[in-house]
């Protein structure tokens, strides 16, 4: 079973991720823009229990960035870290750029492009979506299927 692991900028707060990560997409979108400052943001989702922090929760803040999503950030330097969706307890969104020990995957579309940044020009041959890829569902599905946990022994 992989091993992945990721931490903020200060180094603070850091966490591990166990089994697969669920589809990546890279969203365009004016939101996920802001939180990263950067061009877009290469994102996937993983279910709860695939999740543990390793360090620093106490160094959490969070933000809601909306009705449904609250994001999670190192209150020391700032670090995006995970999203959770009100509508979803069992899912968490997690930004790749913080990650180490990604070994497969590779992003299936860029989503919101409708929103894309003006300055930025997509140079590879991915699907684009100007929204959603179809539905919210699809940018929140883990490997994790639906009451079958990942068992905490297993690495
Ligand atoms: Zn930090
Ligand atoms: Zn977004």
């Amino acid at each position: 079973m992989s091993h992945i692991s990721g931490k903020c900028l200060c180094e603070a707060v850091s966490y591990k991720i166990e089994g697969d990560l669920g589809p990546i997409f890279n969203c365009h979108c004016s939101k996920c823009r802001r939180w990263h400052g950067a061009a877009f943001r290469t994102r996937t989702s993983v279910d709860v229990s695939q999740f543990s922090w390793l360090s620093g929760e106490q160094n959490l803040s969070t933000f809601a960035s909306s009705e449904n999503v609250t994001k999670y950030f190192c209150r020391t330097c700032g670090s995006p870290l995970i999203s959770t969706y009100k509508d979803r307890p069992n899912v968490l969104g997690v930004p790749l750029g913080g990650l180490e020990g990604v070994k497969k995957g590779e992003p299936l579309a860029h989503i919101f492009t409708g929103s894309k940044a003006s300055w930025h020009t997509i140079t590879d041959s991915l699907p684009q979506y100007e929204g959603w890829p179809g539905t919210e569902s699809k940018v929140r599905e883990t490997t994790v299927e639906p009451g079958h946990e990942v068992s905490k022994n297993a690495i």
